[in-house]
């Protein structure tokens, strides 16, 4: 679906016009879609109905407690990765048993406190960790359910930096260790094996790498099996690709109908870990032209949101569709579209054609997954605020930072030069 369209040559979000938004919360300004989120969701979850399976959104692509809370509604689980997405989900609502907690550097804490709230499953990614969490869980009497993230040495084919499942990465346990580990495992008091995971890039815009660390994991599974260790769930993780421009991603419904042929006859329960395809193409930047520079060899349109509020051009080098609010008819330049921040790699877009003056307001699309979940204060930038649109209404879901919140845990110890 797209819940972005123009009417009478104004971009509207669902029927919430952005220059309405624009004029009543500022720029810049992250504005999602409710329906959007909602029928992204739904596909998801439905394609996988056949089977016994739990969707955990990753909570990093956009963790908003407003959008943590209406997949929640939906029956989500999820994805965290730290502490502080542990506490979010659970103060949005989240059910604590449908959540998977991976990430290769698990604090002390932050495992007693995910023991605490009673999570599905840890998703253990080297030896060290799982003793650490077997002597955590014993000091609290506990009983901790893991699964292994492995790594199925897979090319997920995508940016390097998103790519998770190769032997050089830091993700995950070696394939090859994989079966004396979860033997180890089986043998320690304090922990409970539940399931296998993996999880091997993002942005994937090809369901073959899916199915050949699929394979792989499957090989895996009856390798453990036979060892008289029964796993009841398969996690394969998440990043499914959305359309920024040319990409062609799979559909959700030929993503799944390839994996659940892989795992015809078997009894284990499914999990997923998407988050990119929940919420990408749910949510824009809303921003403003503040100058049109002219320069020697380049036009420079200078917006007022910046790599601190979006930060995948500069990181990635990632293209995002920008369009103009307002729909004209004359013929446009060629700009640069930055930002004010003082780095050259503070860009939106290279050589992007606007016809557009001083004032008008820019989108930049499929601006919903991680994009103010990487965001920043650089160069002391309030962070921008975050509107849900659902019909005609536009909630608020996060004020605009005050430069007076940036400075507060801030202090003037009173020494002198
Ligand atoms: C980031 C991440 C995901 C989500 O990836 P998407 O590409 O956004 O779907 C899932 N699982 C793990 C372990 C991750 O680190």
């Amino acid at each position: 679906m797209n819940p972005f369209r123009y009417k009478n040559g104004v971009l509207h979000a669902e029927e919430v016009s952005l220059e309405s938004i624009a004029e009543e919360f500022g720029t810049p300004c992250y504005v999602y879609s409710k329906a959007a989120l909602v029928s992204a969701f739904r596909a998801y979850s439905n394609a996988f109905s056949s089977r016994d399976h739990l969707v955990c959104y990753a909570v990093k692509a956009n963790s908003n407690i407003a959008i943590l809370n209406l997949f929640a509604k939906m029956g989500s689980g999820f994805d965290i990765v730290s502490l502080g997405e542990l506490e979010r989900v659970l103060m949005a609502g989240g059910n604590p048993s449908k959540i998977v907690f991976s990430g290769v550097g698990k604090r002390e804490d932050e495992m007693k406190a995910a023991l605490l709230a009673g999570i599905f499953c840890f998703n253990v990614e080297s030896e060290a960790e799982l003793e650490r969490l077997n002597n955590i869980a014993k000091s609290m009497g506990e009983k901790a359910r893991i699964s292994f993230r492995v790594n199925p040495n897979v090319d997920a084919k995508t940016h390097p930096y998103i790519s998770t499942g190769l032997r050089q990465n830091k993700f995950g346990i070696p394939y090859d260790d994989a079966l004396r580990l979860y033997v180890r495992a089986n043998a320690m008091e304090n922990l409970k094996i539940a399931g296998i995971d993996c999880h091997i890039g993002s942005q994937l815009t090809e369901i073959l790498p899916f199915v050949a660390a699929l394979e792989k994991i499957l090989l895996l599974v009856d390798e453990i099996e036979r060892e008289g260790i029964r796993l009841s769930h398969i996690d394969v993780g998440g990043g499914l690709g959305i359309r920024y421009s040319e990409e062609n991603p799979p559909e959700v419904s030929d993503y799944a109908q390839a994996l659940l042929e892989k795992l015809e006859g078997r009894p284990h329960k499914l999990i997923f870990e998407p988050g990119r395809f929940l919420v990408g193409n749910a949510g824009l930047l809303l921003t403003r032209i503040e100058y049109l520079k002219h320069g020697e060899e380049k036009n420079f349109a200078i917006v007022d949101c910046a790599m601190n509020d979006l930060m995948r051009p500069a990181l990635y080098d990632a293209y995002h569709e920008i369009v103009q609010v307002r729909q004209v008819a004359i013929e446009g330049e060629t700009y640069e579209i930055v930002g004010p921040v003082c780095e050259t790699g503070d860009f939106l877009g290279h050589g992007r054609n606007l016809a557009a003056k001083e004032g008008d307001l820019i989108a930049t699309r499929s601006a919903g997954a991680y994009g103010m979940s990487m965001s920043s204060n650089y160069n002391s930038r309030p962070r921008a605020c975050e509107i849900l649109v659902d019909g005609s209404l536009s909630h608020v879901i996060r004020e605009r930072e005050t430069t007076g919140q940036l400075m507060a845990q801030e202090k003037l110890p009173g020494v002198e030069p």
